[in-house]
């Protein structure tokens, strides 16, 4: 079976990242773009507490990475994705789709890794057939035991 996990790198090109910034008629201020870039290298979903560790230290406040991160989800540019323990975290909006994709998410610690393909294309065009239904969509969201957490 062919890797599903998200290559890592740039994902979305940091200029166009900025012109969305800008589009939204709003300064792109240090913090803003130190968070897309922390984003863009991750491509997982991270917490507000992990994007400020991966920052460089003293950089700014956990205020200010909240701040800038519900303005970038409502520029469009970050959607947030919900594990379930009630900590938000949030990822890079793909460009040029919907966004659509699936996570594999530990049991233990929570850690969030993002699948790049969806597997059900087929199953939904053959639901599709046999009910009836059209604009099909689901959720679906898979959880196991991380590397990490095999070795404690
Ligand atoms: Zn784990
Ligand atoms: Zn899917």
């Amino acid at each position: 079976m062919a890797d599903l996990r998200r290559k890592t790198g740039p994902s979305r090109p940091l200029g166009e990242l900025t012109e969305a910034l800008r589009r939204g008629e709003r300064r792109v201020t240090g913090p803003r773009l130190a968070i897309l870039q922390v984003l863009r290298e991750h491509r997982r979903p991270l917490s507000n507490k992990e994007v400020l560790a991966l920052l460089p230290q003293g950089y700014c406040d956990l205020a200010t990475v909240y701040r800038s991160m519900h303005l970038l989800r409502r520029l469009g540019l970050v959607q947030r994705f919900d594990v379930g323990d009630g900590v938000a975290r949030h990822e890079l909006r793909d460009a040029g789709h919907d966004g659509h994709h699936h996570h594999l998410v530990c049991r233990r610690c929570a850690q969030v890794v993002a699948i790049d393909c969806c597997l059900l294309e087929e199953v939904e065009r053959e639901l599709s057939r046999h009910s009836g239904y059209q604009a099909l969509q689901h959720r679906l969201e898979f959880t196991g035991i991380c590397p990490d957490c095999q070795q404690r």
